[in-house]
């Protein structure tokens, strides 16, 4: 397996080398517009990912050239909030600065049925490997490994938070036309082939605003950090805008357990989405303990006590079936 790796080391000195060789305007620029992104950039190792990289390139040819810097572009694209790889490539060989920062050089609710389908599924197939998983497997070697060692995220009695969030493109789903049927002819509606430049975006219900909206959802869990008063992202899943946050929801903490096996969620916090039986039932086989509102229109499925004891210390109404077949409260 070939590969050529700029080390984190190298990568720093290159960067300070590249700063003693600034203009002071320059400097100032850097340290301006620049200088989240170059902390960033500095701080992030990507060494431990190189040994993972290694096992998905050939062992024969020339070498896979860049990998830390293709990863690191990607970082500073997302940081300077440029989305199209086209734009990037024109800023960056435009903007020398920004070459060398990267270079180194809802639908209507559904039924539980579907979420014990997954849950039964989950129980009997572990999740298979998928493209998004290996950006998974970066982010777990450089953020996640790192922030537990520095403290950042507890390695103990772990609570995290699980919620889906619209992301809405601004594709047609009717796709566009590239033919000139109506220019040149004159026609409406013709069956040429049309151009879908998000052929995977769906529509989806934004509960939030109330609204259909056409692109994907993605799902997230984090922990809160209250020391610095963050939130401590633990994994990110694209999916598409029609899937609904409960079905999300168990396939994140499956997806999580397989990513993290040494960082164990004890307790999950989740919006109404998840109040169903089967996503208690999958916490309480992985010793997770659940703190779900509940949904108000569960109220004729409901087997177990509702009431819960709210004091000037308790003023959340939220409360979970626990591992041990007791009520908890938050
Ligand atoms: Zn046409």
């Amino acid at each position: 397996m070939l590969i050529s790796w700029m080390s984190h080391d190298a990568y720093c000195s290159f960067i300070s080398q590249g700063i003693t060789s600034l203009s002071s305007s320059d400097l100032i620029r850097l340290r301006g517009s620049f200088s989240d992104s170059l902390d960033k950039l500095t701080s992030l190792d990507l060494d431990p990912v190189r040994d993972l990289l290694l096992t998905h390139y050939s062992n024969t040819g020339r070498p896979a050239q860049h990998q830390p810097q293709i990863l690191r572009s990607f970082l500073l694209m997302g940081d300077l909030k440029e989305t199209s790889i086209k734009n990037w490539v024109h800023k960056l060989h435009s903007d020398p600065k920004k070459l060398k920062l990267k270079k180194g050089e809802k639908l209507p609710p559904k039924s539980t049925g579907s979420v014990k389908k997954m849950v039964h599924f989950l129980f009997k197939h572990p999740l298979k490997k998928c493209s998004e998983r290996l950006l998974q497997e970066i982010f777990v070697l450089a953020a996640i490994v790192p922030s537990v060692n520095l403290g950042l995220i507890p390695a103990d009695s772990l609570t995290a938070a699980g919620d889906g969030t619209c992301l809405p493109v601004p594709s047609s789903h009717y796709g566009i036309k590239d033919c000139k049927c109506y220019e040149e002819d004159g026609i409406w509606g013709c069956k040429c082939d049309r151009r879908y430049s998000d052929p995977d975006a769906r529509w989806g219900w934004d509960s939030s605003k109330e609204q259909w909206f056409y692109g994907h959802s993605i799902y997230m869990l984090s922990c809160y950090n209250r020391d610095f008063h963050v939130d401590m992202p633990l994994y990110f899943r694209f999916v598409g805008a029609n899937r609904h946050d409960s079905i999300s929801g168990v396939v994140a903490l499956a997806e999580y357990r397989e990513l993290c096996p040494n960082l164990p969620i004890r307790n999950i916090v989740l919006d109404s989405a998840h109040d169903n039986f089967p996503t208690y039932h999958l916490c309480r086989e992985w010793d997770i303990t659940p703190f779900i509102d509940l949904n108000p229109t569960n109220n004729g499925n409901r087997t177990y006590p509702g009431a819960v004891t709210v004091n000037e210390k308790k003023s959340s109404c939220l409360h979970g079936w626990t591992s041990h077949g007791q009520l908890g409260t938050l």
